[in-house]
């Protein structure tokens, strides 16, 4: 049986890099050493390094005016390193409430003690939908507009086309789940940053692009959330994330080999509307958001009752889907649908889904 793993994050990584993996992981390039021992202050090491540092600069066409910088602690920790680096001259940051990943970013900056003001929220309607800024935002009055850019649990996305308002404000933008997924413009955000585990590598890596003239850390900002060690080091001041710097490197490798982002967005177009086609005419599985805000990289749906989506979960287990409960703060169903998932990947589930509706 064929096993599709749906996981919203740890998630599905490209078949052949899996295959370089483990090809390499005894000897890294003939070294006799594994990637897991190499010294990050090799040569080798360096090397991939930078080349996966290029590679992220041209796939996402990013300036020169903008640092690439490869962190750990996860998006969580960027909740806090990004109001401690950029928060600091009004101390005041602007929040889109999308859902439950941006309000814990907002809960963080609040404990650090800068204030934030929810200027949009779609609470009401279980964020469902996108909130916009309710009022003309300017950076005369707040440091930035925080916005989390995919909605790894709702499901909606600030697509490059309906991004919030950004003349007069500087936006950062919380990619975590789809980046490399579809295009942006870097020049419309002050800062992108993303966990890897989704669309680049496995956890322990977070990439962080910043407009260079935006880092202006806090005194007390502990050093591993500070950007400037992480600049003046190039991401070595301390022992960075081997194997996911090496893993990111062969997933960007393999998405340049693939086209590039503009290719992947379309495969992933595609791939996504396998399953909102089958679902907008589905009698038994609703998916609730509005077209334009769908996002391509995690699907939510859900049959309305708790009863039959715990059986579906079931019976797509059974058929090798995995990963397809909704998070648990939501329930219902839900499929993530990254770059590395197959097409045939959300046709199976798809034939699945209509499997299950015949016989219910
Ligand atoms: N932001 C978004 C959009 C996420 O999906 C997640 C995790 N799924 C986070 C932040 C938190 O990331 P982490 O678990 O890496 O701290």
């Amino acid at each position: 049986m064929t096993v599709y793993n749906f996981s919203a994050g740890p998630a599905v990584l490209p078949k052949p890099v899996m295959e370089q993996i483990q090809k390499e992981l005894p000897s890294l390039q003939g070294s006799g050493m594994s990637i897991l021992e190499i010294s990050h202050r090799t040569k080798r090491f360096e090397d991939i390094l930078d080349t996966t540092k290029q590679d992220l600069k041209e796939l996402l066409q990013i300036p020169d005016n903008y640092e690439v910088l490869f962190c750990q602690g996860g998006g969580t920790g960027q909740f806090a390193a990004v109001p401690l680096n950029l928060a600091n001259h009004h101390r005041k940051i602007a929040l889109l409430d999308s859902g439950h990943w941006a309000s814990g970013a907002a809960d963080e900056a609040n404990r650090l003690g800068y204030t934030v003001d929810i200027v949009g929220n779609t609470k009401a309607n279980k964020y469902q939908s996108l909130p916009y800024p309710d009022q003309k935002l300017s950076g005369d009055q707040y440091d930035y507009l925080y916005a989390t850019l995919n909605n790894t649990i709702e499901g909606t996305t600030y697509h490059r086309d309906i991004l919030p308002e950004h003349n007069d404000i500087t936006l950062v933008g919380d990619m975590s789940s789809n980046f490399m997924a579809e295009r942006y413009n870097v020049n419309d955000f002050g800062l992108i940053f993303a966990g890897a585990q989704k669309n680049l590598a496995p956890a322990g890596l977070t990439i962080v692009i910043v407009r260079k003239d935006l880092i202006h850390p806090a005194a007390h900002t502990p050093k591993m959330l500070n950007y400037e060690p992480y600049v003046k080091k190039d991401s070595m001041f301390n022992t960075p994330p081997v194997f996911p710097i090496y893993v990111a490197g062969l997933v960007t490798k393999w998405l340049k080999d693939l086209g590039g982002v503009d290719e992947m967005e379309k495969i992933n177009r595609k791939k996504a509307a396998v399953l909102y086609d089958y679902l907008d005419e589905s009698k038994m599985f609703k998916n609730h958001v509005a077209k334009a805000e769908r996002s391509l990289t995690n699907i939510t749906f859900s049959t309305g009752s708790d009863d039959l989506d715990a059986q579906f979960v079931e019976f797509a287990t059974q058929n090798g889907l995995m990963s397809v409960k909704g998070h648990r703060s939501v329930g219902g169903l839900r499929a993530s649908l990254y770059n590395a998932m197959p097409i045939e990947g959300a046709k199976a589930l798809v034939d699945c889904l209509h499997q299950f509706e015949q016989t219910h």
